[in-house]
């Protein structure tokens, strides 16, 4: 079996040069917690940057004692840490992600350095991989790696996890990089975000940056699938409640409680960072304290912030802001016997911190924006006797899983006031209820499951990615078609017609055979080896009149009619339409709920059409109304079709392949057969023409055709070939 690779900036350990002899500390972030129980089994291997820039003399040092750890370390000089690190990473990625962009700096000298260190992790894991190894690459530092990786081999297997927020659209887009940056991250076959928020605003700037649409997370990149989905980071759970009931933790408590007294604690951990929003939270019990005089003596705020990124400007103000917000209010409410905040600018060991989340009363997390937050999550697992309270703020991940909490906005300092009395004096009953609900969940999507989950799901990409039939045209492909095109007798082409020989118009009048496609019909129906037919949704007589001047066979209404040369238009069976009635009363319901959405009636076939809705709304009325069509249609003969902006219901025995195998009979010579169409009813043609067919599929998502290209231009240049070779 492969070994796992993974790949993060910093190594789960901290280097310190204590005069030149070096001494191995745990670091402290959330991603070496999570993941220390995962590497060190087997042979797998952790690849990062050892925290610290070392001279040469000490680099095969530090990498044979970390090999040993299974670690290998990515050297980095001071300046590319200062450029690659705390630049482009901590004052550019850090801050577009979080919604800061008002601290967003954008300079391309950092750019720069961060592509050349992507590159140096990336050129290590290559030198490193072998047939069957799975790479895991982690966290915004390295968004550029899995495509790097991607170059070098094709076939690896990479997964890919975001353990910040994926920023909206019109956030990311701000970034001048932010193709760059996407293509980076699309080397991966499989990509995990916290929530479906992340992964949804990562899929919108798929689908507007890079043109990718995507079908339930799932994209095709050239021939590749790609799958995005949401899976929530857990903690080890069994650790932190191990911990909580250690000897040494219940030393400490007794210690701590011995010199606060019997106080209440309010506690909240956290990095030093403006994303976690402590100023804010600072404000907000400063205003407790005045809104609730009952309390001062009675509760103390227990704030521990830990150091971090000092070295950038914003963070060393942010310190001095609490440190003067944290003076002001102890300054104003203390008494000889009591302090409104302990305030600790440090980091602590696991057994001090199992000590803190077991005396608190409630565990106020509060930050602007966090990827997932592990502390409110450890808090919980420490409370064994289910007493306590969280309160958590609904822009951290993990609001979305524990929603036993008492969820709030840190923005709004009223609510935050509320929050801390709420969770004061809430009723032991309820927080004992609250808290075992929010343990049952922990305890089952554990560090394990997710580390699991992650591993499966990336399984799973592969084994879909051997799957996939749908191949895009290359020019190998096109000399494949043209040579059999050539040597054949009698063909017998498929053609839909929007999407495929036209594009897209906001007024599907527009769409009629503009020039270039007039010669390119022309041309193709001339040769009278050449059996061309148009299959198209579209309603017969508007056909006609575009196709007049062709001599091919057309099909109408997804196969309701069919027109052969210089004949007129016949049903191709009996078709009951008395359904109608009630389904296009229930379409003018929607319509009127819906502006710019309208119905059109066909002969067989009823359509609501929203290319003209707003975008979002068009998308949300419809994933509506085909539920409500599929509880309607459940008994009846009918069949709900999603095409282009449309919705079609119509008989379910007609569809494009009944109509094509009819038209296979009657040219039952035929010896080349070819397909062109670009929505889900083309797949009915693709389906029944035989095995050796070449069935094209316009556009990226999942198909039966064997072929793919991106759009009807293509379509038309291919054509084109044909015709001359
Ligand atoms: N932590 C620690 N010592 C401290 C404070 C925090 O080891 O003094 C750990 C804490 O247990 C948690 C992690 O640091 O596992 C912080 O993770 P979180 O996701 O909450 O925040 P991040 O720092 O990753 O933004």
């Amino acid at each position: 079996m492969g070994r796992t690779i993974i790949v993060s900036n910093r190594l789960p350990i901290k280097i310190i040069n204590d005069n030149g002899s070096l001494t191995y500390a745990a670091s402290e972030g959330g991603l070496a917690t999570g993941l220390d129980s995962v590497f060190k089994s087997g042979n797998n291997l952790w690849v990062g940057w050892p925290g610290i820039a070392l001279d040469d003399n000490k680099k095969s040092e530090v990498t044979k004692t970390l090999l040993k750890q299974h670690m290998k370390p990515v050297f980095l000089s001071a300046k590319e840490i200062e450029d690659f690190y705390e630049g482009f990473s901590n004052e550019t990625l850090w801050p577009n992600f979080h919604y800061f962009n008002q601290y967003t700096i954008y300079e391309e000298d950092l750019w720069i350095a961060y592509k050349k260190v992507n590159q140096k992790f990336s050129e290590l894991v290559c030198d490193e991989l072998e047939d069957g190894d799975t790479v895991w690459i982690h966290d915004y530092q390295l968004l550029l790696v899995p495509e790097m990786i991607r170059e070098k081999k094709p076939n690896a297997t990479i997964g890919f996890f975001l353990h910040i927020p994926f920023p909206s659209y019109e956030s990311f887009r701000l970034l001048p990089w932010r193709r760059e940056l996407l293509n980076g991250m699309l080397g991966s076959d499989f990509l995990g975000f916290h929530t479906y928020d992340d992964m949804r605003h990562f899929l919108s700037s798929v689908s507007r940056l890079a043109g990718l649409g995507n079908s339930n997370g799932t994209i095709k990149v050239k021939n590749r699938l790609v799958k995005a989905d949401a899976l929530p980071m857990g903690i080890d759970y069994d650790k932190y409640a191990a911990s909580a009931s250690a000897q040494e933790t219940l030393i400490r408590e007794a210690r701590y409680r011995k010199s606060i007294g019997s106080i209440k604690l309010i506690l909240s951990i956290d990095r030093l960072d403006y994303s976690k929003g402590i100023p804010q939270r600072l404000r907000a019990f400063d205003l407790f304290l005045t809104r609730h005089p009952e309390f001062n003596g009675k509760v103390s705020l227990f704030m521990v912030v830990v150091p971090s990124r000092d070295a950038v400007a914003k963070y060393k103000q942010l310190k001095e802001e609490i440190d003067l917000l944290v003076g002001s209010i102890n300054g104003r409410y203390s008494r000889l016997n009591w302090i409104p905040i302990h305030y600790f600018y440090r980091s602590f060991p696991l057994p001090a911190l199992s000590a803190f989340y077991r005396i608190s009363d409630v565990a106020l997390v509060s930050p602007m924006r966090d990827g997932m937050n592990l502390v409110c999550k450890e808090y919980v697992a420490s409370k064994l006797d289910h007493k306590g309270v969280l309160i958590l703020s609904e822009m951290a991940g993990a609001s979305k899983e524990l929603s036993d909490a008492i969820i709030v906005n840190p923005n709004d300092i009223q609510q935050l006031v509320g929050a801390m009395y709420k969770a004061l004096t809430m009723p032991e009953e309820l927080q004992i209820k609250s808290m075992k609900s929010m343990q049952e969940s922990l305890k089952r999507y554990n560090i394990h499951a997710w580390v699991k989950l992650f591993m499966d799901q990336l399984r799973n990409v592969k084994n879909d990615q051997i799957n996939l039939k749908t191949k895009t045209i290359d020019a190998a492909i096109e000399l494949e078609i043209q040579a059999a095109y050539s040597h054949s007798k009698e063909r017998l082409i498929f053609l839909d017609y929007d999407g495929t020989l036209s594009g897209f118009n906001a007024n599907p009048d527009d769409s009629k055979p503009d020039e270039e496609l007039q010669e390119l019909l022309h041309k193709l129906t001339a040769d009278s080896k050449n059996k061309v037919v148009v299959i198209s949704g579209r309603g017969r007589h508007t056909l006609e009149e575009w196709l007049k001047p062709f001599p091919l066979e057309i099909v109408a209404e997804h196969g309701v009619w069919l027109k052969r040369i210089d004949k007129p238009f016949k049903t191709l069976m009996k078709i009951n339409s008395d359904w109608k009635k009630d389904i296009l009363s229930l379409l003018e319901r929607y319509v009127n709920r819906t502006p710019g959405s309208f119905v059109e009636e066909k002969d067989y076939s009823l359509v609501w059409h929203y290319r003209k809705v707003e975008t979002g709304l068009g998308e949300v009325r419809t994933r509506e109304l085909t539920s409500h069509l599929k509880y309607m249609t459940a008994n009846a003969n009918l069949q709900v079709l999603e095409g282009d902006m449309i919705i079609e219901i119509k008989n379910s025995d007609i569809n494009k392949g009944s109509a094509a195998m009819k038209l296979m009979e009657i040219y039952e010579n035929t010896d080349f057969f070819m397909a062109c169409g670009d929505d889900w009813t083309d797949e009915d043609t693709f389906k029944v023409l035989p095995e050796t067919a070449f069935t094209i599929k316009v556009g990226g998502s999942e198909s039966q055709a064997k072929y793919s290209v991106n759009s009807y231009k293509e379509i038309r240049g291919l054509l084109n070939k044909l015709i001359e070779s």
